[in-house]
């Protein structure tokens, strides 16, 4: 039996770019991953299909796992010969207990690996503007934990050192023992007046920012309703911000986004509503997966058989991928395709084409499949007597095959791949979504609208739908929801603008890539 490991790593504060490569390794390598309630569930994502997901968070009180429990947990798989990822917020010896839990695996005698990662304590202030150091305001940084009690006859915490030592202090945890905190600094000498931040839910799509004094900021703290987890920051240095804030003025900021895409799909359409800073909560509703039975093999001599077609039809980007994967599959040369032309719906699918090196010869002007027969009449007049195969899915109109038959076309349709409602919720999605509810709700096709209410959900009053198209818009109607807004060009691009309109109550004029 190979020997285990155990991985202790940083898995930041939360923005899903500030996970570090080789954390990133050590998620892709486990066999077992035991995670933190602060750690981004969507790391989860890239864990092996079979890794076994072990939640062991801890909301202050809520203990999932005790201490003792997590430290055993860690040994006992490590010993049966596991890779063991163990991800926490942060850098995992700020304020992580990273270092107890090595010391138990040091002398259970597993092997062990610390990873940092990016601390809360310096990427929180960085995302509100506040560098922590500043040659024009200190040279010392002290970064302490207010979740001690202060009443405790023996703190730990020197508050005289805290309120008389120069330069920045970063204080972790305790946001709830302000008053008493920030009451005991200023009892010891430190300036009533001297800035201070509260930083909370730093980098993700929930950050938010509050400022005030030594003497002020507990009172807006409590006003502001301003809770755990949050990073404070006292110093000179968070007058910075009033020039340098960045992450707070992006236009999807604070808003939280729903992308019901599958899975694979989502990851880029969230990247760039993350960027515009957004809080993605990705809920696929759907899975798509292989044809099965004779669909299969009717699909598999199709793409055997494609080159013999006239037009090769393509109405989205599953069905390029699908077919090309089967076509590469067989064949080792892409002149196996011959003469035939290629049909794509729209950019979306144009752009899955390209990535097979793949040229799109017609496209219609609307990009619904059912405006492929006006767009060949359009460019060739008579079509009659051409042969065209469309790889489809499983679930589609009939719009098109009428049109294309009408036509005279000998048309042959096989099945690319079907559409599954998804049922599996490894991340919590649907859970948070049903209990926080969202700002937006995206649905990128009809088959995503299907999904998401075959998984029983519904849809509240105060979030805004947006639709890639008319088609999925088609299917909201048809099941009681009035799109807020539809995507002027129907693909992500487009959906993304549409919601930052929708969101701004203004034209969006920024460039996203398809
Ligand atoms: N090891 C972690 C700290 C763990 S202690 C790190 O290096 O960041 C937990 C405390 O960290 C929270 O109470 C809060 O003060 C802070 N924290 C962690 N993530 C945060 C975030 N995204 N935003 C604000 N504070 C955060």
């Amino acid at each position: 039996m190979s020997e285990g490991i155990c991985y202790l790593v940083g898995a930041g504060p939360g923005d899903p770019g500030l996970m570090t490569l080789r954390g990133k390794e050590c998620i892709e390598l486990a066999d077992v991953i035991v995670y933190d309630y602060l750690s981004n569930a969507e790391f989860l994502a890239w864990a092996k299909p079979d890794a076994e997901l072990i939640y062991a968070g801890k909301k202050s009180k809520d203990h999932a796992i005790p201490q003792g429990g997590i430290n055993q947990l860690l040994v006992d798989r490590a010993k049966e010969g596991k890779v063991v990822t163990r991800l926490k917020g942060g850098d995992p010896l700020v304020f992580g207990r990273g270092g107890e839990e090595a010391e138990e695996l040091r002398d259970a005698g597993v092997a062990f690996e610390f990873v940092p990662g990016i601390s809360s304590s310096i990427a929180g202030p960085a995302y509100a503007g506040i560098p922590v150091t500043h040659r024009d305001h200190c040279s010392q940084l002290t970064i302490f934990t207010g979740h001690e009690n202060p009443e405790k006859m023996e703190s730990s915490i020197d508050y005289d050192q805290i309120a008389n030592s120069p330069g920045t202090k970063v204080m972790l945890m305790g946001v709830e023992r302000l008053p008493i905190i920030t009451g005991k600094i200023i009892e010891a000498g430190g300036d009533p007046e001297l800035p201070v931040a509260l930083v909370r839910w730093a980098t993700t799509g929930q950050h938010r920012t509050i400022t005030g004094t030594l003497a002020t900021i507990a009172e807006v703290a409590e006003r502001e309703e301003f809770k755990a987890p949050a990073v404070a920051v006292f110093g000179t240095v968070v007058n910075c911000r009033k020039k340098l804030n960045w992450f707070e003025e992006r236009p999807l900021r604070g808003k939280r986004v729903v992308v019901t895409r599958t899975r694979k799909q989502a990851s880029r359409m969230s990247k760039q509503l993350r960027e515009l800073g957004a809080d993605v909560l990705e809920m696929p509703t759907i899975r798509i997966t292989r044809p099965e039975g004779k669909d299969s093999k009717e699909f598999a001599k199709a793409v055997v058989d494609a080159y013999t077609y006239d037009w090769l039809i393509f109405t989205s980007p599953n069905a390029v991928e699908h077919f090309f994967e089967a076509y590469y599959a067989v064949f080792e040369d892409a002149r196996a395709i011959g003469g035939a032309r290629i049909v794509a719906v729209g950019p979306g699918t144009a752009a899955k084409l390209k990535e097979f090196h793949v040229a799109t010869d017609l496209m219609p002007e609307t990009h619904v499949a059912d405006a492929i027969p006006e767009a060949f009449a359009k460019k060739f007049g008579s079509v009659e007597n051409m042969t065209m195969l469309w790889p489809r899915a499983k679930e589609v109109g009939d719009g098109l095959a009428k049109g294309l038959n009408e036509a005279g076309v000998i048309l042959d349709e096989v099945i690319a791949y079907q559409t599954i409602p998804e049922t599996e919720d490894p991340t919590g999605a649907v859970k948070r979504f049903q209990e926080e509810g969202a700002d937006f709700i995206t649905f990128t096709s009809a088959s995503t609208v299907e999904g998401f209410l075959d998984l029983g959900l519904s849809i509240p009053d105060e979030t805004a739908i947006a639709s890639i198209g008319p088609v999925t818009s088609r299917a909201l109607v048809e099941n009681g929801y009035d799109p807020d807004a539809e995507a002027k060009s129907s693909d992500i691009p487009g959906l993304i603008a549409a919601v930052v309109e929708l969101a701004n109550e203004e034209p969006f004029e920024g460039d996203l890539e398809d």
